[in-house]
């Protein structure tokens, strides 16, 4: 156990199913769940409805006996209003268990609907934690992409008055999780590659920051491994079931990493870039981490060594923080590059004249500050300008 690490304890409980062909387990499955005579609400969005995906898994869940109520209506990331029309739909229907299907943009709403509709107030009055949530009627979360690990965390992201926020509590953590990766394979790349980075960057971040424990590490590397193994793959062969399935453990580990442990600077500037140009979260937090890690790794090493092994890099891991920095800056960008994800183009969407200032409040609003604050190397005033300087540096290309 490295010498940083103080006492830490662990109360969990997640139950998962993982196969290919689980989903048609979901009626069995939500019967155990939910009370018998209530009905089932199975939220989704426009994007998976439009797959056929949406009817395939109502039928699943009919098969159960209970009447089922579907709305597949968010396009994009969530707002306070979607959560709000959401919650208005669990406070009507009444159900035993709310289906989550679809990407963290429709996890993150039907976890933050379940809970939100079993009290009074709106989704903004529980941003950032200002008030704890309701108690939640039970989630059982389908992922469709291989990203951001909302299926097993207690935390949901939603803007709010133009900035992006975030809940959490425990009322948020689904009571299953069903992993089912042939719903991935029909996932079209860009959005392939954009979640995987996602998950990437939480391995990376919960393995290394100030929050971490041998827990967060564990989890968080072992998703970091699966991720640079199988997002390559899927980059050229994007039906390969084998590949799907280890890039939706790596999501799901990275998101019990994150769920122990927190993010970091990465996440703090994907937020800003979400808040101030709309840039989605998966390209977001993948420029944030291609800004920031080197400088994190130069000046928190020892943080980044057991990385670099779990990497492949075993001379780099005991090589001098300057040269372990490049070692892995050359690691992370040789997997952008390898997988298409286009991170040039997002960056070339960002004018310094334009958006610094912005930018720089939005590290510095208190959504971001536990991010901030998590991150591997502490982040000081000065820190934040140097970092705006190396991310509008990647218009000019990945180096
Ligand atoms: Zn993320």
């Amino acid at each position: 156990v490295p010498n940083d690490i103080a006492g830490f304890g662990l109360d969990y409980k997640v139950r998962l199913e993982f196969g290919p062909g689980r989903v048609a387990a979901l009626g069995e499955l939500a019967a155990g769940i939910a009370a018998p005579g209530r009905p089932l609400l199975l939220i989704s969005d426009r994007g998976v409805a439009g797959t056929g995906l949406v009817d395939e898994v109502a039928a699943a869940l009919r098969a159960s006996g209970h009447a089922v109520t579907t709305v597949a209506e968010l396009a994009g990331e969530p707002h306070d209003v979607d959560v709000d029309r959401h919650a208005a739909l669990v406070r009507s229907e009444r159900p035993g268990l709310v289906v989550a299907l679809g990407g963290g943009s429709a996890l993150d709403l039907a976890k933050l609907a379940a809970s939100v509709g079993n009290g009074r107030a709106g989704a903004a009055a529980y941003a950032l934690g200002a008030r704890p949530l309701p108690s939640s009627v039970p989630v059982v979360a389908v992922p469709t992409t291989a990203g951001t690990g909302a299926e097993i965390t207690r935390t949901a992201v939603f803007s709010a008055g133009g900035r992006k926020l975030w809940a959490w509590g425990p009322e948020l953590r689904p009571a299953l999780a069903v992993l089912d990766p042939e719903l991935t394979v029909g996932l079209p790349k860009p959005l392939t590659v954009a979640c995987g980075l996602d998950a990437l960057v939480h391995g990376i971040e919960a393995a290394t920051g100030q929050r971490r424990t041998p827990l967060s590490e564990a989890y968080g590397l072992r998703a970091v491994g699966l991720g640079f193994e199988h997002l390559p793959v899927l980059a050229h062969r994007p039906k390969d079931l084998a590949a799907r399935g280890g890039m939706l453990l790596a999501a799901c580990l990275a998101g019990l990493a994150i769920d122990l442990a927190g993010t970091g600077l990465a996440h703090a500037v994907g937020h800003a870039l979400g808040t101030v140009r709309g840039v989605a979260h998966g390209p977001a937090v993948a420029l944030g981490l291609t800004a920031c890690l080197g400088w994190n790794v130069a000046g928190a090493p020892d943080r980044y060594r057991e990385l670099a092994r779990a990497l492949g890099l075993a001379e780099a891991a005991d090589a001098s923080s300057y040269d372990l920095a490049r070692a892995l800056e050359r690691r992370w960008r040789g997997l952008v590059g390898s997988a298409g994800a286009g991170l040039v183009q997002v960056a070339h969407t960002l004018d310094p004249d334009r958006d610094r200032r912005a930018l720089g409040a939005a590290l510095r609003a208190p959504e971001n500050q536990p991010m901030v604050q998590a991150n591997a190397r502490p982040v000081d005033e000065t820190d934040l300008d140097g970092l705006l300087d190396r991310l509008f540096d990647l218009r000019a290309g990945l180096p």
